[in-house]
């Protein structure tokens, strides 16, 4: 089969790789027809993760089985599914627990947590490639309402950025009539800006300083805030009368910079502490790294931040961290799709198929004017 190839920092290559197949009787195979680069693909295509050259990248992933294994009971062939980027057991202590994202049977020893084609979670492989081994099949498959293939670019989100974009409000604590501020206007702080919007929030800021992707913030409803041209935290400050935003996300991760490209480590969330009033929570999706060789200073090659710690606890202020876990929410987001009430798709700038994944790296990982979400199409 046909798969996207990590060669090394900023290389990869469409190839012919074995064909995925069924491995364990609770596998299920899929046959992918959507798969989406996403900003975490990123971090590890430039090369500061140790993701192993040779590995088929993607863990944004939707089709069609076309074959399972002899225990899986619930999930058939022919049925369309989306699957969470995590890849759980469903009966291990965090599984159980609905910490799929932290799932103890199916990581690497000593760790927690497994996804598909990722840095240190597991050995699996991605699905930006024709077919995809899915473990797990009965816990892990996502099945789709019959409007399925009308709506296949809103129900991909649904693997991972809609729900982490969800997650960030939750573990923000969000609640209805709330003012909330975002950094990062990629898939993630866009989809964490929309989800505010659906649950009620009655200001959403989001900062970055891509203006097409601040224009889609603005297209549903959200404040956007250039900081390339203003401090965002004085204009967040001076929209929520000097109080800050009751919560905040933070959408970027530990490669967040400022607007000329400088790696500033610790910015975004310094500039939450400052920007969320006393007392008020914080939701850390963003990726952070135990180390980062490749990192700027002394410190974040360890993993380390120079973080204001002192004025987070002068302020009270909460913070949760973490992956999503998807599966707390992806049943209830595909139902939001189904009756029309979220169009997550609405971020969506390429549709492409596989033979153009090295161009469509290039351009997202430039954050390329008009590159705001790519949907690759294998099949
Ligand atoms: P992305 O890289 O496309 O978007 C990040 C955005 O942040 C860019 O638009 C960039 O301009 C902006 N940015 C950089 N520095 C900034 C700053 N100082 N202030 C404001 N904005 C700044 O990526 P994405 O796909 O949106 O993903 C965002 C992060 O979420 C990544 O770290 C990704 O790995 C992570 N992620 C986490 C989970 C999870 O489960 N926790 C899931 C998916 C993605
Ligand atoms: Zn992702």
């Amino acid at each position: 089969m046909k798969a996207v190839v990590y060669n090394g920092p900023r290389d990869v290559a469409v190839k012919k790789v074995p064909d995925a197949q069924i491995e364990r009787p609770t596998d299920v195979l899929v046959r992918i027809t959507s798969t989406n680069i996403c900003g975490s693909d990123l971090h590890m295509y430039e090369g500061r993760t140790d993701f192993e050259k040779g590995r088929t990248f993607g863990h944004e992933n939707l089709g069609e089985v076309i074959e399972i294994g002899q225990a899986v009971d619930r999930v058939k062939v022919g049925d369309l599914v989306v699957l969470p980027f995590n890849i759980g057991c469903g009966f291990c202590k965090n599984c159980e627990k609905g910490l799929s994202a932290y799932c103890l049977t199916t990581a690497n020893p000593g760790m927690a947590g497994a996804a598909y084609g990722f840095a240190d979670m597991g050995p699996y492989q991605g699905g930006q490639a024709e077919l995809l081994r899915v473990p797990y099949g009965d816990y892990n498959c996502l099945r789709l309402p019959p409007d399925a293939r009308e709506k296949e670019a809103d129900y991909v989100m649904v693997a991972d950025i809609f729900p982490t974009g969800w997650h960030a409000t939750r573990l923000a604590g969000l609640c209805p009539g709330e003012s909330i501020v975002i950094y990062g206007a990629g898939p993630v702080g866009l989809m964490a800006a929309y989800s505010a919007i659906i649950q009620g929030a009655c200001m959403v800021m989001v900062v970055d300083r891509h203006v097409d992707r601040l224009r889609l913030a603005e297209s549903i409803g959200a404040i956007a805030i250039n900081d390339a041209e203003v401090n965002p935290v004085d204009r967040v400050l001076e929209l929520t009368n000097g109080m800050g935003a009751d919560r905040g996300c933070e959408c970027v991760g530990y490669q967040c910079h400022d607007h000329h490209g400088k790696e500033i480590p610790g910015l975004t969330m310094n500039n939450l502490v400052k920007s969320v009033k006393f007392t008020g929570g914080i939701g850390v999706v963003g990726v952070f790294v135990p180390q980062d060789p490749g990192g700027p200073t002394q410190l974040a090659k360890k993993g380390e931040i120079p973080f204001d710690w002192g004025m987070l606890w002068f302020r009270g202020q909460h913070v949760g961290t973490g992956q999503c876990n998807v599966k707390a929410y992806n049943r209830q987001l595909r139902d939001l799709i189904a009756v029309g009430r979220a169009q997550p798709s609405f971020i969506v700038s390429h549709h492409l198929s596989l033979d153009e994944a090295p161009d469509a790296y290039k351009n997202f990982d430039e954050r390329n004017d008009g590159w705001t979400k790519v949907i690759l199409h294998p099949a």
